[in-house]
């Protein structure tokens, strides 16, 4: 990278960190901030560290947020009754998409994975735990991906939480193995939703 002057080999270096950015991608990303204008350059500037000063995790769902506790926290029409498990914000944004879920949420930010040495501790399974003891529930809906690490997250909360008296369900297949959540469409969300099944 020698061959560019030092801010554009630094800006170019801070971009191919980002997932799924390879260094001829950042490059292309890099000349296109530089080329265009001074205005847009400094408002995708300001927008990262806005969003990085002002997003933090809910107190109580662990979800990323600007406000604590979050919208979907703090909004009393919602059904206390129920929680759905899931491992991602971007899930909960496509089960709000659904409008088919009127429970809560708690995020764990990420699913059991030995190969990668993510533990039980990594995830926000401690959170959701105290949870379960202060709030009164009927029913957790472990809605983690079809992966082999969202299918052995599932089994590991299971296990935690039957004892504690609370239906635990799982989301009904539909959502291709090894599919993510994210990606899957309105209707086969809401059908997984509503044939979920008990553990
Ligand atoms: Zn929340």
């Amino acid at each position: 990278m020698f061959y560019y002057a030092d801010a554009v080999a630094k800006l170019i270096e801070e971009l191919a960190k980002l997932p799924g950015i390879g260094p001829k991608t950042a490059q292309r990303l890099a000349f296109h901030i530089l080329r265009g204008s001074k205005e847009n350059a400094f408002s995708l500037a300001k927008a990262i560290v806005n969003a990085k000063e002002k997003v933090g995790y809910c107190s109580v769902c662990c979800n990323l947020t600007d406000v604590n506790p979050c919208r979907i926290c703090s909004n009393p029409g919602r059904d206390p009754s129920l929680i759905c498990v899931v491992e991602d914000p971007r899930d909960v944004a496509a089960f709000e998409r659904t409008k088919e879920f009127k429970g809560y949420y708690h995020v764990l930010h990420g699913a059991i994975s030995p190969m990668e040495g993510i533990g039980p501790d990594q995830l926000r399974i401690k959170e959701l735990l105290d949870r379960l003891h202060k709030e009164e529930l009927k029913e957790v809906i472990i809605a983690t991906n079809s992966s082999i690490e969202g299918e052995a997250t599932a089994m590991y909360l299971a296990k935690l939480i039957k004892p504690l008296g609370i239906k635990v369900t799982r989301l009904a297949q539909g959502i291709p193995v090894g599919g993510d959540i994210e990606y899957a469409d309105e209707v086969t969300l809401s059908r997984a939703f509503l044939g979920r099944r008990e553990m």
